[in-house]
């Protein structure tokens, strides 16, 4: 199937059970008199009936389902129903080809439009074979294929129309979910999302993460005096700007009202350094179209991330250092960058008592 995650639990398990329904309400077709075909059709009957339920023990056991093995199912499915059709006395009242209904609705919701396409053309010329015997003429043969496969398929192409309607509307309202609405930037989902690869890709590099929390000088004088829409611009254009400024693996996330967070990969304090320097200088020289300027405080904080650690714990820790390094930068006059290594010797309060224990050495201090 192409669905991932939980999906394939599900729609394995809803194969599954169709199968199994499909086996039981066939078999009970073998202890009512006159349906059948007495002799060797009851035991082929039988034995499809065995194999329908059978092949839903793997989907049980597995609880997912190949993209493959699902088409081999809709066309075990159909398969199915060729042996009804062939082992029965009166297919047209025993055995309607509304049953092809299952193949044809697990064709459209689960597999590509090949597969899908395949299944039509199977389930015409199934239809073909059962109704067959019924007819006399070919005129009334060719309407009533017509109409059956033409029902079935149409119904089957309605699904599949939808379900990639559905698919496009949970793509584009997951994109949506990850974004900020005002700046068009990543929000904090999104960058908590993000920890456990970011976490993970730090630790098979062996370089260290770096966080830098970036906060808006005196934002709120510029709302006071230009009013908010002015100070909205303000940061829609700072936005464009960081967006410009980062490189393209960092992770750039407004996390609060005039609060940015820029999460990346750096192989020594330096990098880091560098890349906040220029944030700083992105956001300074950043305008609004109506002019208005804005300056930003940063922090930095790194880290290098250890086996078995919680990436999201440890990225808000690492968060709440860089916001402490922040903290100094409004406090020694704003427009600036401060690192957390840079003051971890002064009686600055640092949220974690030990907040170089994997930041940079001592050697590193700039
Ligand atoms: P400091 O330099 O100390 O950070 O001063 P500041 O005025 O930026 O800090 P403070 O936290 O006191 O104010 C932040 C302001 O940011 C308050 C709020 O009006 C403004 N703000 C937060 N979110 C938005 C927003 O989405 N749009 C606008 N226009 N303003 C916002
Ligand atoms: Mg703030
Ligand atoms: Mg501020």
């Amino acid at each position: 199937m192409a669905a991932r995650g939980p999906e394939h639990r599900v729609a394995a398990l809803t194969l599954a059970t169709l199968l199994i329904a499909g086996g039981l309400m066939g078999t009970a077709n073998l202890f009512v008199d006159g349906v059948l075909r007495d002799g060797a059709p009851r035991w082929v009957y039988g034995t499809a009936m065995a194999l329908c339920m059978l092949a839903a023990m793997p989907l049980v056991i597995q609880r997912r389902a190949g993209r493959w093995q699902t088409f081999g199912l809709v066309l075990l499915g159909d398969l199915i129903y060729l042996v009804v059709v062939l082992s029965i006395e009166d297919p047209v009242r025993y055995a309607t080809p509304l049953m092809l209904l299952f193949p044809a609705f697990v064709a459209a919701w689960f597999l590509g439009p090949a597969e899908l396409a395949a299944n039509m053309v199977v389930t015409t010329l199934i239809c073909l074979i059962a109704l067959w015997p019924s007819y006399d003429g070919p005129v009334g043969l060719v309407i009533q294929v017509g109409v059956s496969a033409g029902t079935l398929n149409a119904g089957a192409l309605g699904i599949f129309v939808l379900r990639r309607r559905v698919e496009r509307l949970l793509v584009a309202t997951q994109t949506l979910s990850h974004l900020d609405p005002l700046t068009g930037l990543h929000n904090r989902r999104f960058l908590v999302e993000q920890a456990p690869r970011m976490w993970r890709q730090a630790r098979r590099d062996g370089t260290r993460l770096a966080a830098m929390v970036l906060d808006l000088d005196h934002f709120k004088r510029l709302n006071d005096a230009h009013g908010h829409a002015a100070g909205d611009a303000v940061l829609q254009a700072v936005a464009v700007s960081l967006a410009r400024t980062v490189r393209p693996a960092d992770v750039l996330a407004r996390t609060g009202g005039e609060e940015i967070v820029v999460l990346g990969m750096v192989s020594d304090p330096d990098e880091a350094d560098h890349l906040a320097e220029r944030l700083r200088a992105a956001v300074a020289g950043s305008r609004s179209e109506n002019g208005h300027v804005v300056t930003a405080s940063l922090g930095i904080a790194l880290t290098r991330p250890a086996d078995d650690e919680d990436s999201t714990a440890e990225l808000w820790r690492l968060i709440d250092r860089a916001d402490a390094a922040m903290y100094e930068a409004k406090q020694t006059g704003r427009d600036r960058v401060v690192a957390l290594w840079a003051i971890r010797n002064r009686a600055v309060p640092v949220p974690d008592d030990v907040p170089v224990l994997n930041g940079p050495p001592a050697a590193d201090v700039a």
